[in-house]
Protein backbone atom coordinates (compact mmCIF):
# COMPACT_ATOMS: atom_id res chain seq x y z
CA UNK A 1 0.00 0.00 0.00
CA UNK A 2 1.21 3.49 -0.64
CA UNK A 3 1.13 5.47 2.39
CA UNK A 4 1.73 9.22 2.71
CA UNK A 5 3.38 10.02 6.21
CA UNK A 6 2.14 13.92 7.45
CA UNK A 7 4.22 15.30 10.18
CA UNK A 8 2.88 18.82 10.67
CA UNK A 9 4.07 21.13 13.18
CA UNK A 10 3.14 24.78 13.29
CA UNK A 11 5.08 26.36 10.57
CA UNK A 12 6.63 23.12 9.01
CA UNK A 13 5.30 20.06 6.91
CA UNK A 14 7.12 16.94 6.30
CA UNK A 15 6.05 14.31 3.90
CA UNK A 16 7.27 11.18 2.87
CA UNK A 17 5.08 8.83 0.16
CA UNK A 18 6.32 4.99 1.44
CA UNK A 19 5.55 1.97 -0.17
CA UNK A 20 4.67 -0.47 2.50
CA UNK A 21 5.18 -4.00 1.16
CA UNK A 22 8.68 -2.92 0.07
CA UNK A 23 9.46 -0.55 2.13
CA UNK A 24 10.99 1.67 -0.64
CA UNK A 25 10.45 5.69 0.24
CA UNK A 26 8.93 6.56 -2.87
CA UNK A 27 9.26 10.59 -2.64
CA UNK A 28 9.86 13.05 0.16
CA UNK A 29 9.94 16.47 1.41
CA UNK A 30 9.12 18.98 3.03
CA UNK A 31 6.80 22.43 3.09
CA UNK A 32 8.60 25.44 5.34
CA UNK A 33 7.50 28.86 7.07
CA UNK A 34 3.87 28.03 6.62
CA UNK A 35 1.77 31.59 7.98
CA UNK A 36 5.07 33.44 7.86
CA UNK A 37 6.95 34.99 4.81
CA UNK A 38 9.38 33.20 2.34
CA UNK A 39 7.26 29.93 2.40
CA UNK A 40 9.63 27.53 0.60
CA UNK A 41 8.57 24.05 -1.21
CA UNK A 42 11.09 21.09 -1.46
CA UNK A 43 10.16 17.84 -3.58
CA UNK A 44 12.63 14.83 -3.59
CA UNK A 45 11.96 11.56 -5.88
CA UNK A 46 13.83 8.66 -5.20
CA UNK A 47 16.76 7.29 -7.49
CA UNK A 48 15.25 10.32 -9.72
CA UNK A 49 16.02 14.06 -10.94
CA UNK A 50 12.87 14.69 -11.14
CA UNK A 51 12.45 16.14 -7.80
CA UNK A 52 12.47 20.45 -7.39
CA UNK A 53 12.27 22.89 -4.88
CA UNK A 54 11.22 26.33 -4.76
CA UNK A 55 10.34 29.60 -2.98
CA UNK A 56 6.31 29.68 -2.48
CA UNK A 57 4.05 31.59 -0.36
CA UNK A 58 2.20 29.28 2.27
CA UNK A 59 -0.20 30.90 3.86
CA UNK A 60 -1.59 28.22 5.35
CA UNK A 61 -1.29 24.46 5.70
CA UNK A 62 -4.07 23.87 3.40
CA UNK A 63 -1.80 25.74 0.95
CA UNK A 64 0.97 23.46 1.59
CA UNK A 65 -0.86 20.39 1.11
CA UNK A 66 -2.35 21.54 -2.27
CA UNK A 67 0.83 21.93 -3.52
CA UNK A 68 2.81 18.35 -2.41
CA UNK A 69 -0.16 16.61 -3.74
CA UNK A 70 -0.02 18.85 -6.66
CA UNK A 71 3.75 18.01 -7.44
CA UNK A 72 3.14 14.04 -6.62
CA UNK A 73 0.62 13.98 -9.29
CA UNK A 74 1.94 16.07 -11.64
CA UNK A 75 2.25 14.15 -15.18
CA UNK A 76 6.07 15.51 -15.32
CA UNK A 77 7.28 15.38 -11.80
CA UNK A 78 4.84 12.82 -10.21
CA UNK A 79 5.20 9.84 -8.53
CA UNK A 80 1.27 8.46 -9.08
CA UNK A 81 -1.04 8.72 -11.66
CA UNK A 82 -3.91 10.01 -9.12
CA UNK A 83 -4.15 10.57 -5.74
CA UNK A 84 -6.75 7.68 -5.38
CA UNK A 85 -3.38 5.08 -5.64
CA UNK A 86 -2.73 6.69 -2.26
CA UNK A 87 -4.00 3.58 0.48
CA UNK A 88 -3.63 5.91 3.62
CA UNK A 89 -2.28 9.03 5.00
CA UNK A 90 -0.50 8.07 8.33
CA UNK A 91 -0.21 11.31 10.47
CA UNK A 92 2.03 11.85 13.22
CA UNK A 93 0.61 13.31 16.36
CA UNK A 94 2.64 14.23 19.16
CA UNK A 95 -0.42 13.59 22.05
CA UNK A 96 -2.78 10.95 22.36
CA UNK A 97 -3.14 11.59 26.31
CA UNK A 98 -4.18 7.91 27.38
CA UNK A 99 -6.92 7.64 25.34
CA UNK A 100 -4.59 6.04 22.68
CA UNK A 101 -2.75 2.60 23.13
CA UNK A 102 -1.72 2.22 19.22
CA UNK A 103 -2.08 3.62 15.72
CA UNK A 104 -5.93 4.59 15.20
CA UNK A 105 -8.42 5.40 12.26
CA UNK A 106 -9.34 9.24 12.39
CA UNK A 107 -13.27 8.92 12.79
CA UNK A 108 -15.10 12.20 14.09
CA UNK A 109 -15.24 11.23 17.49
CA UNK A 110 -11.07 10.24 17.28
CA UNK A 111 -10.74 14.00 16.09
CA UNK A 112 -12.72 15.24 19.27
CA UNK A 113 -10.45 13.00 21.72
CA UNK A 114 -6.93 14.59 20.08
CA UNK A 115 -8.34 17.66 20.14
CA UNK A 116 -9.14 17.11 23.74
CA UNK A 117 -5.49 16.34 24.06
CA UNK A 118 -4.07 19.63 22.66
CA UNK A 119 -4.27 20.95 26.26
CA UNK A 120 -0.98 18.35 27.11
CA UNK A 121 0.97 19.51 23.55
CA UNK A 122 -0.25 22.95 23.25
CA UNK A 123 2.65 23.11 20.86
CA UNK A 124 2.32 20.60 18.86
CA UNK A 125 -1.48 18.50 18.80
CA UNK A 126 -3.53 22.10 16.64
CA UNK A 127 -0.59 21.35 14.04
CA UNK A 128 -0.88 17.75 14.15
CA UNK A 129 -4.98 18.91 13.59
CA UNK A 130 -4.36 21.22 10.76
CA UNK A 131 -2.49 18.84 8.94
CA UNK A 132 -5.65 15.79 9.38
CA UNK A 133 -8.00 18.89 8.17
CA UNK A 134 -5.92 19.67 5.13
CA UNK A 135 -5.69 16.41 3.61
CA UNK A 136 -9.55 15.64 4.42
CA UNK A 137 -10.01 18.76 2.01
CA UNK A 138 -7.84 17.02 -0.97
CA UNK A 139 -8.73 13.62 -0.18
CA UNK A 140 -12.05 13.13 1.31
CA UNK A 141 -12.33 9.92 0.34
CA UNK A 142 -8.87 8.38 1.60
CA UNK A 143 -8.18 6.52 4.95
CA UNK A 144 -6.51 8.89 7.38
CA UNK A 145 -4.52 7.09 10.68
CA UNK A 146 -2.66 8.95 13.77
CA UNK A 147 -0.28 7.36 15.02
CA UNK A 148 0.55 8.83 18.60
CA UNK A 149 3.96 9.26 20.12
CA UNK A 150 2.88 8.59 23.15
CA UNK A 151 0.59 5.31 22.58
CA UNK A 152 4.12 2.93 22.76
CA UNK A 153 4.17 3.70 26.20
CA UNK A 154 0.67 2.97 26.89
CA UNK A 155 1.62 -0.59 28.04
CA UNK A 156 3.92 1.05 31.22
CA UNK A 157 2.23 -0.30 34.25
CA UNK A 158 0.38 2.15 36.94
CA UNK A 159 3.50 1.88 39.65
CA UNK A 160 5.96 3.22 36.99
CA UNK A 161 3.96 5.85 35.57
CA UNK A 162 2.40 7.14 38.71
CA UNK A 163 4.24 10.34 40.55
CA UNK A 164 4.57 10.46 44.29
CA UNK A 165 2.22 13.26 44.51
CA UNK A 166 -1.65 12.83 46.00
CA UNK A 167 -3.34 10.36 43.81
CA UNK A 168 -6.07 12.91 43.21
CA UNK A 169 -4.10 14.48 41.27
CA UNK A 170 -4.25 11.60 38.82
CA UNK A 171 -7.80 10.84 39.19
CA UNK A 172 -8.86 14.71 38.34
CA UNK A 173 -6.32 15.96 36.49
CA UNK A 174 -4.56 13.19 34.52
CA UNK A 175 -1.09 14.21 35.69
CA UNK A 176 1.08 10.59 35.04
CA UNK A 177 4.12 9.68 33.29
CA UNK A 178 3.02 9.61 29.51
CA UNK A 179 6.27 9.42 27.66
CA UNK A 180 7.48 10.64 23.68
CA UNK A 181 9.74 8.87 21.15
CA UNK A 182 6.93 6.09 21.06
CA UNK A 183 7.37 5.75 17.44
CA UNK A 184 10.96 5.45 17.36
CA UNK A 185 11.32 2.79 20.47
CA UNK A 186 8.87 0.33 19.26
CA UNK A 187 10.88 0.61 15.70
CA UNK A 188 13.99 0.59 17.03
CA UNK A 189 13.14 -2.24 19.60
CA UNK A 190 11.49 -4.21 16.18
CA UNK A 191 15.08 -3.67 15.08
CA UNK A 192 16.85 -4.62 17.46
CA UNK A 193 15.29 -8.18 17.75
CA UNK A 194 15.31 -8.75 14.27
CA UNK A 195 19.10 -8.06 14.78
CA UNK A 196 19.39 -10.83 17.85
CA UNK A 197 17.46 -13.41 15.13
CA UNK A 198 14.72 -13.51 18.13
CA UNK A 199 11.18 -12.91 18.22
CA UNK A 200 10.81 -9.92 19.75
CA UNK A 201 8.58 -11.27 22.49
CA UNK A 202 11.58 -12.78 24.04
CA UNK A 203 13.61 -9.88 23.82
CA UNK A 204 14.48 -7.42 26.58
CA UNK A 205 16.22 -4.34 25.43
CA UNK A 206 16.92 -0.33 26.13
CA UNK A 207 16.39 1.73 23.73
CA UNK A 208 18.47 5.10 24.17
CA UNK A 209 16.80 8.28 21.56
CA UNK A 210 19.42 10.42 22.20
CA UNK A 211 19.10 13.14 19.45
CA UNK A 212 18.37 17.13 20.42
CA UNK A 213 15.28 15.65 22.73
CA UNK A 214 16.10 12.55 23.97
CA UNK A 215 14.32 9.40 26.14
CA UNK A 216 14.94 5.96 27.36
CA UNK A 217 13.08 3.23 27.34
CA UNK A 218 12.76 -0.03 28.88
CA UNK A 219 11.11 -2.59 26.45
CA UNK A 220 10.07 -6.37 27.63
CA UNK A 221 8.45 -8.33 24.85
CA UNK A 222 8.26 -5.50 22.04
CA UNK A 223 6.08 -3.65 25.15
CA UNK A 224 7.48 -0.28 27.15
CA UNK A 225 7.49 -0.80 30.07
CA UNK A 226 9.26 2.55 31.50
CA UNK A 227 10.48 5.37 29.90
CA UNK A 228 12.14 8.29 30.75
CA UNK A 229 10.25 11.25 29.44
CA UNK A 230 7.29 12.23 31.96
CA UNK A 231 4.50 14.39 32.30
CA UNK A 232 6.46 16.25 29.18
CA UNK A 233 9.47 16.17 27.74
CA UNK A 234 11.10 18.12 29.86
CA UNK A 235 12.09 15.09 31.88
CA UNK A 236 14.78 12.38 31.64
CA UNK A 237 18.24 12.38 30.79
CA UNK A 238 19.62 15.87 29.62
CA UNK A 239 19.22 17.17 26.69
CA UNK A 240 20.58 19.72 24.18
CA UNK A 241 18.42 22.52 26.07
CA UNK A 242 16.33 20.41 28.28
CA UNK A 243 16.82 20.24 32.09
CA UNK A 244 15.83 16.72 32.61
CA UNK A 245 15.34 15.19 36.07
CA UNK A 246 15.38 17.71 39.22
CA UNK A 247 14.06 18.16 42.44
CA UNK A 248 10.94 19.91 42.03
CA UNK A 249 12.10 22.13 44.84
CA UNK A 250 14.58 24.26 42.13
CA UNK A 251 12.25 25.67 40.43
CA UNK A 252 11.07 27.48 43.76
CA UNK A 253 14.80 28.26 44.29
CA UNK A 254 15.59 29.79 40.97
CA UNK A 255 12.71 32.00 40.92
CA UNK A 256 12.89 33.17 44.44
CA UNK A 257 16.78 33.89 43.50
CA UNK A 258 16.44 35.65 40.36
CA UNK A 259 13.10 37.19 40.74
CA UNK A 260 11.98 35.50 37.66
CA UNK A 261 8.53 34.48 37.04
CA UNK A 262 7.66 30.50 36.85
CA UNK A 263 7.19 31.04 33.43
CA UNK A 264 10.32 32.37 32.70
CA UNK A 265 11.80 29.43 34.88
CA UNK A 266 10.26 26.85 32.77
CA UNK A 267 11.28 28.66 29.63
CA UNK A 268 14.66 28.30 30.94
CA UNK A 269 14.73 24.83 31.61
CA UNK A 270 12.97 24.15 28.93
CA UNK A 271 15.85 26.18 26.11
CA UNK A 272 18.80 27.42 28.11
CA UNK A 273 19.45 24.06 30.09
CA UNK A 274 20.77 20.88 29.47
CA UNK A 275 24.34 20.84 27.65
CA UNK A 276 24.04 24.26 26.48
CA UNK A 277 23.47 25.66 29.85
CA UNK A 278 25.86 23.36 31.54
CA UNK A 279 28.39 24.01 28.96
CA UNK A 280 28.11 27.78 29.98
CA UNK A 281 26.20 27.94 26.56
CA UNK A 282 28.73 26.56 24.30
CA UNK A 283 26.16 24.73 22.18
CA UNK A 284 23.28 22.60 22.50
CA UNK A 285 24.42 20.88 19.64
CA UNK A 286 26.88 17.59 20.49
CA UNK A 287 29.13 17.85 17.61
CA UNK A 288 30.38 21.33 19.12
CA UNK A 289 30.27 20.14 22.56
CA UNK A 290 32.55 16.97 21.84
CA UNK A 291 35.00 19.44 19.72
CA UNK A 292 35.55 21.41 23.03
CA UNK A 293 36.03 18.34 24.69
CA UNK A 294 38.54 17.52 22.91
CA UNK A 295 40.07 20.49 23.33
CA UNK A 296 39.97 20.49 26.80
CA UNK A 297 37.76 23.15 27.54
CA UNK A 298 36.42 22.72 30.96
CA UNK A 299 32.67 23.69 30.70
CA UNK A 300 32.48 20.99 28.12
CA UNK A 301 33.62 18.47 29.64
CA UNK A 302 31.56 19.19 32.56
CA UNK A 303 28.33 19.20 30.39
CA UNK A 304 29.33 15.89 28.11
CA UNK A 305 30.11 14.14 31.28
CA UNK A 306 27.17 15.04 33.47
CA UNK A 307 24.95 14.09 29.97
CA UNK A 308 26.59 10.72 30.17
CA UNK A 309 26.53 10.34 33.74
CA UNK A 310 22.43 10.55 33.46
CA UNK A 311 22.20 8.23 30.65
CA UNK A 312 24.36 5.68 32.70
CA UNK A 313 21.86 6.30 35.47
CA UNK A 314 18.73 5.39 33.31
CA UNK A 315 20.46 2.30 31.56
CA UNK A 316 21.12 1.03 35.17
CA UNK A 317 17.88 1.48 36.93
CA UNK A 318 16.13 -0.25 33.60
CA UNK A 319 18.63 -3.17 33.83
CA UNK A 320 17.58 -3.87 37.24
CA UNK A 321 13.59 -3.13 36.45
CA UNK A 322 13.97 -5.67 33.82
CA UNK A 323 15.87 -8.13 35.31
CA UNK A 324 18.90 -8.12 32.86
CA UNK A 325 18.47 -7.44 28.94
CA UNK A 326 19.90 -8.83 25.84
CA UNK A 327 20.16 -5.89 24.27
CA UNK A 328 21.25 -2.01 24.63
CA UNK A 329 20.75 -0.03 21.39
CA UNK A 330 21.40 3.28 20.57
CA UNK A 331 19.64 5.74 18.00
CA UNK A 332 18.64 8.79 16.85
CA UNK A 333 21.60 12.29 16.13
CA UNK A 334 23.57 11.69 18.69
CA UNK A 335 22.56 8.11 19.21
CA UNK A 336 23.73 6.74 15.84
CA UNK A 337 26.69 9.23 14.88
CA UNK A 338 28.52 9.79 18.29
CA UNK A 339 30.70 7.14 18.61
CA UNK A 340 32.42 9.28 22.05
CA UNK A 341 29.05 8.93 23.73
CA UNK A 342 28.43 5.40 23.02
CA UNK A 343 31.91 4.49 24.01
CA UNK A 344 31.77 6.46 27.27
CA UNK A 345 28.49 5.45 27.61
CA UNK A 346 29.58 1.72 27.56
CA UNK A 347 32.78 1.94 29.76
CA UNK A 348 30.34 2.59 33.01
CA UNK A 349 29.25 -0.61 31.88
CA UNK A 350 32.08 -2.90 32.28
CA UNK A 351 31.62 -3.81 35.48
CA UNK A 352 28.39 -5.36 34.04
CA UNK A 353 30.57 -7.47 31.54
CA UNK A 354 29.61 -4.60 28.82
CA UNK A 355 32.87 -5.47 25.92
CA UNK A 356 32.94 -2.84 22.81
CA UNK A 357 34.37 -3.72 19.80
CA UNK A 358 36.15 -0.02 19.24
CA UNK A 359 36.61 -0.61 15.60
CA UNK A 360 32.79 -1.33 15.30
CA UNK A 361 31.85 1.64 16.89
CA UNK A 362 34.52 3.86 14.97
CA UNK A 363 32.57 3.06 11.53
CA UNK A 364 29.71 5.60 10.43
CA UNK A 365 26.40 5.34 10.61
CA UNK A 366 24.35 1.83 10.19
CA UNK A 367 23.01 -0.55 11.77
CA UNK A 368 25.51 -2.77 13.73
CA UNK A 369 26.54 -4.69 16.59
CA UNK A 370 29.32 -2.92 18.83
CA UNK A 371 29.60 -5.50 21.30
CA UNK A 372 32.54 -8.02 21.09
CA UNK A 373 31.35 -11.83 21.55
CA UNK A 374 32.28 -12.09 25.01
CA UNK A 375 29.94 -9.01 25.69
CA UNK A 376 27.57 -9.48 28.63
CA UNK A 377 24.99 -8.27 26.22
CA UNK A 378 24.99 -6.81 22.58
CA UNK A 379 25.44 -3.42 22.02
CA UNK A 380 23.99 -1.67 18.86
CA UNK A 381 23.56 1.24 17.16
CA UNK A 382 20.49 1.23 14.96
CA UNK A 383 19.02 4.03 12.60
CA UNK A 384 15.37 4.84 13.91
CA UNK A 385 13.09 5.75 11.05
CA UNK A 386 10.12 7.16 12.61
CA UNK A 387 8.13 7.99 9.11
CA UNK A 388 8.68 4.05 8.23
CA UNK A 389 7.43 3.32 11.43
CA UNK A 390 3.95 5.21 11.20
CA UNK A 391 3.57 3.98 7.42
CA UNK A 392 3.94 0.64 8.66
CA UNK A 393 1.63 1.44 11.53
CA UNK A 394 -1.14 2.92 8.99
CA UNK A 395 -0.98 0.28 6.57
CA UNK A 396 -1.71 -2.02 9.23
CA UNK A 397 -4.59 -0.36 10.62
CA UNK A 398 -6.04 -0.08 7.31
CA UNK A 399 -5.40 -4.03 6.45
CA UNK A 400 -7.99 -4.37 9.60
CA UNK A 401 -10.12 -2.15 9.07
CA UNK A 402 -10.69 -3.52 5.32
CA UNK A 403 -10.71 -6.87 6.01
P1 LIG B 1 15.94 15.95 17.06
O1 LIG B 1 15.20 15.06 16.05
O2 LIG B 1 15.57 15.69 18.48
O3 LIG B 1 15.98 17.40 16.69
P2 LIG B 1 18.31 14.53 16.08
O4 LIG B 1 17.92 13.12 16.30
O5 LIG B 1 18.36 15.05 14.69
O6 LIG B 1 17.48 15.50 17.01
O7 LIG B 1 19.76 14.72 16.77
C1 LIG B 1 20.38 15.96 16.80
C2 LIG B 1 21.67 15.80 17.61
O8 LIG B 1 22.52 14.84 16.97
C3 LIG B 1 22.49 17.08 17.73
O9 LIG B 1 22.90 17.27 19.07
C4 LIG B 1 23.70 16.80 16.87
O10 LIG B 1 24.84 17.43 17.36
C5 LIG B 1 23.84 15.30 17.06
N1 LIG B 1 24.73 14.73 16.03
C6 LIG B 1 24.52 14.62 14.70
N2 LIG B 1 25.63 14.10 14.09
C7 LIG B 1 26.56 13.90 15.07
C8 LIG B 1 27.90 13.40 15.11
N3 LIG B 1 28.50 13.00 14.00
N4 LIG B 1 28.53 13.34 16.29
C9 LIG B 1 27.93 13.75 17.42
N5 LIG B 1 26.66 14.22 17.47
C10 LIG B 1 25.98 14.31 16.32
Amino acid sequence: MKVLVINCGSSSLKYRLIETETKEVICKGLCERIGIDGGHFKYEVTGSDRGFEKDVDLPDHNTAVDILIKAVTDPEHGVVADVSEIGAVGHRIVHGGDKFTGATLITPEVMSVIEECSDLAPLHNPANIQGIRSCRKVMPDTNMVGVFDTAFHQSIPEKAYLYGIPYEYYEKYGIRKFGFHGMSHEYVARETAAMLGKDIKEVKTIVCHLGNGASITAVNGGKSVDTSMGYTPLDGIIMGTRCGSLDPEIVHAMADDTGDSLEEVMKVLNFKSGLYGLSGNISSDMRDIEDAYAAGNEAAVRAFDTYIYTIVKYIGSYIAVLGGIDALTFTAGIGENSPTVRKHVCSYLKGLGVEIDSAANEQGRGGRCISTADSAFKVFTIPTDEEMSIALSTAEVVAKHNA
